[in-house]
């Protein structure tokens, strides 16, 4: 037996007035999903704890079975992870933006116009030549991404993650000096390497070709690098090790495939999935049930619902979640559902009337064929909460689908 864990991210949610008080999930056309519920067991998820609401990065830690609120340490490591930069244990990263500063350092776009990632790209590598020698010899990694986005690798070890922002996260604010949190002379030090690192990058793109070309253009030049979200790799025992299985992802999310990859799943590049709504469900799909071949566990990864949420777009949001539930009658199409056990299911509840991620629970459904099947002929929020798997952790869900699967050990004797 085999399993695949579809996530559709942020796709839970609250009643809608113009959805007569139906939420986007209950309104949409979603034949496939409530065939699943038909055959499958259903209940609800608190993906952390009742009321408390997760980001993506520790949601989808809770939902591959580990104890977020004990493991996770901080978002920057699991982003750059899941871009395929090397992160190791003592190494701190940080996700940063190229931004657009006055004279006063007072923000005037935080996405430098979302300058082009061929610009941002040369810009990275002109930061990548720095040599910090003060306060200390620092071996760094500064990496752009995609348009105004960038990772920075501090190699270890000796720092902290206690440390606050640079980012001040609005325009019209001043950049914040990073401040150490508490009186930690690793800390203190990193603070003040980040600092200095930062009037670096500062000086560098000052005078660089790239961003005097752009101030011509009447264009805002990328001359400061933001950063935020100092994190470590959290050190968990790869899923491998825990149930003696083969896993992999496929996503398009870099922070959601970090995840993945601290956890030792192995991840698949999918053209076409991109991680906003113009995603490729399709393509998805057939990787998905082509990794099933290779692997025990295959974890599906979809943004797009959670894109509608943030973006308050509730037509939008209905239509994600139309196309993944097409996507799943490929999927079905494409597995042996004898031999598979699907779970579907969000990561977090994203309200389309607020645009955040809420704490309010998520609706599951398992299907295959070891489950005992419930009542629940709909897949929703309101009906699966009167399903058979009634009302569940997030770290609950990995060792119910394992146990499905036959690959969990005894407790006792
Ligand atoms: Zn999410
Ligand atoms: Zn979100």
């Amino acid at each position: 037996m085999k399993a695949i864990l579809v996530i559709a991210d942020g796709m839970a949610d609250r009643p809608v007035k113009e959805l007569d008080m139906k939420t986007p999930l209950e309104a949409s056309h979603k034949p496939t999903l409530n065939q699943l519920a038909k055959t499958g067991v259903c209940g609800i998820i608190d993906p952390i704890s009742p009321g408390r609401p997760p980001g993506s990065d520790t949601a989808t830690l809770a939902l591959l079975g580990y104890d977020a609120l004990k493991v996770y340490s901080g978002r920057g490591a699991l982003e750059a992870l899941g871009l395929g930069v090397t992160v190791s244990k003592g190494d701190i990263a940080f996700r940063c933006n190229f931004a657009t500063a006055n004279k006063d350092l007072v923000v005037l776009d935080r996405r430098a116009g979302r300058i082009a990632t061929e610009e941002a790209a040369k810009l990275a590598e002109s930061l990548q030549k720095i040599r910090l020698e003060k306060p200390v010899r620092t071996s760094f990694l500064f990496k752009n991404t995609i348009q105004h986005r960038a990772v920075l690798v501090l190699r270890g070890p000796g720092w902290s993650t206690a440390i606050s922002d640079s980012d001040p996260g609005e325009v019209g604010e001043r950049v914040q000096e990073i401040r150490p949190l508490g009186k930690s002379r690793n800390a203190v030090l990193t603070a003040k390497v980040v600092n200095e690192l930062s009037s670096e990058f500062r000086r560098v793109l000052e005078n660089h070709p790239v961003n005097r070309n752009r101030i011509e253009q009447g264009e805002p030049p990328a001359n400061i690098i933001l950063c935020r979200g100092a994190g470590t790799v959290p050190q968990i025992e790869p899923l491998s090790k825990i149930y003696r299985i083969n896993a992999a992802c496929v996503g398009a999310t870099a922070l959601v495939k970090g995840v993945c990859k601290a956890a030792g799943m192995e991840l698949i590049h999918v053209s076409g999935a991109t991680g906003t709504f113009q995603t490729d469900y399709l393509a998805k799909a057939k990787m998905a049930a082509q990794a099933l071949e290779q692997c025990d566990f295959v974890l599906l990864h979809v943004k797009a619902p959670d894109v509608a949420s943030h973006d308050r777009n509730v037509r939008q949001k209905i239509e994600a979640i139309e196309r993944i539930d097409n996507m799943l009658s490929h999927l079905l199409k494409n597995v042996d559902i004898s031999s598979v056990c699907v779970a579907v299911t969000a990561d977090h509840t994203t309200s389309v009337l607020t645009g955040r991620h809420e704490g309010d629970p998520v609706p599951i459904v398992i299907a295959g064929s070891n489950v005992r099947r419930d009542d629940v002929a709909e897949f929703g929020e309101r009906s699966c909460a009167k399903g058979g798997l009634n009302r569940i952790r997030g770290l609950d869900l990995m060792p119910l689908l394992m146990n499905l699967i036959g690959k969990t050990r005894i407790f006792g004797a």
